[in-house]
This record gives C-alpha cells, sequence and structure tokens, in this order.
C-alpha cells in the first residue's frame, strides 16, 4: 500500500526531476566565427556563464575584482604567527537537488570530493538537538515523520488554523508568490500559531538566506521548502567538500575555463559598462554580449558608472529595487580543544542573539584534519546570518560568537585560540518581503546583456548556489539561442507542488 503511494507521488512530482529546456539536437554546438563575451564576477554564476560559453569556442573574458575566483564560495590563505593557513568565505552545503552544478563538477572532475553529511541538525534548549536522517524521503510523507519527531503535534493537524500550512505543498511560482510574497514568516508564524518546534525548522532555513523572521518573504521560504524538501527525494541531507575549497573545487574550475581559453582577469574591477551600438565596451574592451554576474551590493557601483544602460527606464528601476540582506558574520578559530558531542560536520542553534551555526573543520577537511593532528586542537567555525543592528563592533561580535558557542558546546569554555580569522559583511542578496516582483530576470531588455546571480528571477526552482550556477547557464543558453546553436540541458526539481 505505502509502495504504491509512494509510486503514485512520485508520478505527480514527474519523477523528482524535470527538463527545463528541449535543446535541438540538429543545430550546431560548437560557434563559427568570432564572437566576444564579457562576463564580470567570478562567483559561481559567473564561473558557470564563461564554462558553458567558452566550451561553445565564444572568445570569453571573466573579470574579477578579488584575487580569487569563487565570490562567495571563494578561498584564500593569510598568514598567522609564521603559519600559512586556508580560509574560505564560509561552509557551504552542497544539496543533492543542486542537479546543473552537480553535473558540472561531475564535468570538470571535482564532484568526486564532495562527502556527505550524517544529518542536518539543529541544536536548541539545553543540549537538545533536532535531527532529519531518519524521516521517509518521499515527499509529503517526510512531512507526516515530521509529526513522530515531534515537529508538530496532532493538534496542528486538526487546528483550523493550521490550513495555511497547506500551502507549502501547493508550490506554484505565479501564485505562491502572489499570496505570500508581501507576508513574513514571523506574520505568518503567529496567525497559524506555528508550533515551537516547527518555528525552530522554518527559522534554520529563513535564516539560510541570511534574514530575519520579520523581514523573510514567506513565498521565499515556501519556495526553499518545496525546492529542498517537498518536492524530491533527496531530503535535507547533503554533501560537502572535504578540503579547502580552492583545491578541491575552484582549482578544477580554473583548469576547465583555461582549458577552453577563457582569459582570467583577477584583481580587476569593472568600473563601468558602456552601450556601443549594438555591442558594450568593458573596462575599455569591446564585447558583443555582458553577463552581468557581480553580487546585489556591488552591482549598483558599477550602475552608477553605466549611464548608457541606465537609460533604459525598465533596467534602471530593477537595479534601483535590489537590496542586501542584514549584515553577517563568519568568524573562524584554531584552538587546543574538541568538542565532546557526537555531532555532523555543521550544525545549526537556535540562536540565543547571535550565533546560528558550527562548522567542525577538523572532521571535514583534509588540510584541517592535518592542521588539527599536528597541534592537537579543534577547527571550529562561527555563523551568525543576521547580526542584530545594537551589535556592529568587530570585538563585540567575535565575543558574543564565542560566548554562545560555550553555550552550545560547553566543553569548549577555557579554550585558547591559536589563530583566528574573522569576516563582517554585507553583500548576501535579500529574500525579503515584497521584493520579488521587481526582481530582474537573467535577459534584460538591452539586447546582448544578460543578468546571473543566486538573486536574478528565473522561471525554475533553484537556490543559492544552484539559483547562481542554473542562471549563469542559462544566460549562456539564450546566447546560444542568438546565434542558433544548441543550448545546453538544464533540470530542476519539479516546478509545482505535490496538491498545486
Ligand atoms: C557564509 C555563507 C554561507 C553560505 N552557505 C551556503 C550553503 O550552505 N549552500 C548554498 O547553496 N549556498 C550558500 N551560500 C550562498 C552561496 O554562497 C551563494 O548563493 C552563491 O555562491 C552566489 O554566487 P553568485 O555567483 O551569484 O554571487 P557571488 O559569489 O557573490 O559572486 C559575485 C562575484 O562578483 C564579483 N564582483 C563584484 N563586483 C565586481 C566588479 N565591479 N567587477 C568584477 N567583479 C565583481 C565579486 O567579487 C564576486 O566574486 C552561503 C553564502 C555565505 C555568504
Amino acid at each position: 500500500m505505502k509502495t504504491l503511494l509512494k509510486e503514485k507521488i512520485k508520478s505527480k512530482l514527474q519523477g523528482y526531476q524535470v527538463n527545463l529546456n528541449n535543446p535541438d539536437s540538429t543545430k550546431p554546438r560548437e560557434l563559427n566565427g568570432n564572437k566576444k563575451v564579457a562576463v564580470i564576477g567570478a562567483g559561481i554564476a559567473g564561473i558557470s556563464a564563461a564554462s558553458n560559453l567558452a566550451e561553445r569556442g565564444f572568445d570569453v573574458v571573466l573579470y574579477e575584482k578579488e584575487n580569487y575566483l569563487g565570490g562567495k564560495v571563494g578561498a584564500w590563505t593569510f598568514e598567522s604567527k609564521g603559519e600559512t593557513l586556508n580560509m574560505e568565505h564560509g561552509f557551504h552545503a552542497f544539496f543533492r537537488q543542486y542537479h546543473n552544478l552537480l553535473a558540472y563538477m561531475d564535468r570538470i572532475g571535482a564532484r568526486k570530493n564532495l562527502i556527505p553529511i550524517d544529518d542536518y541538525v539543529i541544536l536548541f534548549g539545553k543540549g537538545q538537538k533536532q535531527g532529519f536522517n531518519n524521516l521517509d524521503p518521499t515527499p509529503g510523507l517526510n512531512v507526516l515523520d515530521l509529526r513522530k519527531q515531534g515537529v508538530f503535534g496532532v493538534g496542528t493537524l486538526l487546528s483550523p488554523f493550521s490550513m495555511p500550512f497547506l500551502n507549502l505543498l501547493k508550490y506554484d511560482a505565479d501564485k505562491t508568490f502572489k499570496k505570500f510574497d508581501n507576508e513574513s514568516f514571523e506574520r505568518f508564524a503567529r496567525r497559524t500559531f506555528m508550533p515551537k518546534k516547527m518555528q525552530l525548522v522554518f527559522n534554520s532555513f529563513a535564516r539560510a538566506f541570511f534574514s530575519e523572521p520579520d523581514k523573510m518573504s514567506m513565498a521565499e521560504l515556501i519556495k526553499g521548502f518545496h525546492f529542498y524538501f517537498l518536492s524530491n527525494e533527496d531530503g535535507l541531507l547533503y554533501d560537502v567538500l572535504n578540503d579547502d575549497f580552492y583545491s578541491s573545487f575552484l582549482s578544477y574550475c580554473e583548469a576547465h575555463l583555461k582549458k577552453y581559453n577563457t582569459d582570467i582577469r583577477l584583481n580587476t574591477p569593472v568600473t563601468e559598462v558602456i552601450r556601443t551600438g549594438n555591442g558594450f565596451r568593458v573596462n575599455g574592451n569591446e564585447a558583443d554580449y555582458v553577463v552581468l554576474c557581480t553580487d546585489v551590493k556591488h552591482i549598483k557601483q558599477v550602475m552608477e558608472n553605466s549611464p548608457s544602460l541606465m537609460q533604459y527606464s525598465r533596467f534602471k528601476n530593477s537595479m534601483e529595487g535590489l537590496k542586501t540582506s542584514d549584515r553577517y558574520a563568519v568568524l573562524r578559530i584554531w584552538t587546543d580543544r574538541f568538542e565532546n558531542s557526537k555531532l555532523p560536520f555543521f550544525v545549526f542553534t537556535d540562536r540565543l542573539k547571535v550565533l546560528d551555526s558550527i562548522t567542525l573543520y577538523h572532521r571535514m577537511e583534509k588540510t584541517s584534519e592535518a592542521w588539527s593532528q599536528k597541534h592537537n586542537g579543534g577547527i571550529f567555525e562561527l555563523h551568525s546570518y543576521a547580526l542584530p543592528a545594537d551589535l556592529t563592533a568587530d570585538d563585540q561580535i567575535k565575543e558574543t560568537l564565542l560566548l554562545e558557542l560555550f553555550h552550545y558546546l560547553p566543553e569548549l569554555k577555557g579554550l585558547n585560540i591559536v589563530h583566528e580569522h574573522f569576516q563582517h559583511r554585507n553583500d548576501f542578496p535579500a529574500f525579503h518581503k515584497g521584493l520579488y516582483a521587481g526582481r530582474p530576470g537573467i535577459k534584460t531588455e538591452i539586447q546582448g546583456l544578460y543578468l546571473a546571480g543566486d538573486w536574478v528571477k528565473q522561471d525554475n526552482c533553484t537556490m543559492l548556489m544552484e539559483a547562481a550556477y542554473t542562471s549563469g547557464a542559462q544566460a549562456a543558453n539564450f546566447i546560444f539561442e542568438e546565434n542558433n546553436l544548441q543550448e545546453n540541458q538544464l533540470v530542476s526539481v519539479p516546478q509545482k507542488g505535490l496538491f498545486a
């Protein structure tokens, strides 16, 4: 009986994976001739656009303002007390729903460096934890299993206030955003009398989008639940890179880009983009196409210096409507202590004030493991995804993060910090209520100018790194279409929920 139900669900959800396009196999794959593309920003979106275009023979220049590739998955080294240490922008989870990104990682040979995490765990209260690895993977049935784990009770199922929860299973981009984009998660939780433990789960989701509950768009959260939990069997478990991001991922991207003759220009911020007839001039170089893949904070600076683009009114309005989320912090510490608890590499917390997650690098990445064995100490990374407005000084932020670490892992009290690396940033795109309608898409009204990044509106259901990769690949597909070339096949989780 259950097997039949599982099959029905799978067939209703189109086998858990759908094609986003139908490439015409009669069209050529290789560009015949010479077309120049400027890709601006070398995060995942830029790497995606540049790789896809260069593979087909486009003449690609990839501009990056930093001295490393990867943007928010970037990696670098720094010196401390005579040692050279690895650092990244922050821990990243590669969810198994990231079909397009994972296919790319396969293509460049980096997928073998992913290792699985044991469980998606949230620490809360006094030493309690909520895990998710024993759930039935089937969408819908996994929700019922949440009840067994105490996330909600029979009372919730029977309450008339719970009716709006059904919308979680009814994701349909147009309807969901129309109905819920102006409502915050906090308001939704209040009016549905959402049980405490369910709020804990939703909160960990909202914080993965760097938003406080009172700002987070409920529509984006419903989309997130659909993407990560309710449209496929991949569930909340994910994989992580087994070493620093440069050696396990970005060095593969770099080698792939170079193999296809991409001109990678690090330390090269683009200051202005000029429209020239049918083409563009970028940092003084001519280009037939531009794919703008910067983050929302820095795209504004480029636009301020690009009056010839800002005379297109729809484009201008959409650029002006872009917002960054709250400030966030990433503190990595190299210590002389280890945790006692048996935890996966990465855990969320229910946050006292600041600390949202803890990563145990000494158990996850090869180089960190080697340091840990040599020095008999742990490497912990502490994230705050949305810093409170009253906490602005770096020292205070660090101190609070550490105090909260000792709350969740009291055995670490009294540790000595051997090295530390701290980042306090504000470059994450806002997924706040009310922003969806004005969000720009990949294709702009300016012929030849495309946008890509995790913040761009797409006609598919992808998020974060997968959204960044897919948008870059879609921008490339639009350029292939213009040149009568075969598109690359892109896929995603089903576009609509079980009850949509
Ligand atoms: C701490 C942290 C943890 C995260 N955890 C996860 C996770 O677990 N799973 C997940 O899926 N996602 C996670 N994310 C989100 C993920 O990192 C992003 O969604 C994704 O990397 C965005 O890629 P992007 O290419 O759109 O943008 P970015 O990575 O921001 O890339 C933009 C690039 O443009 C460059 N640039 C900007 N202006 C210019 C200019 N004028 N000229 C040239 N270059 C310019 C920037 O330097 C940057 O390299 C996390 C993010 C952070 C910050």
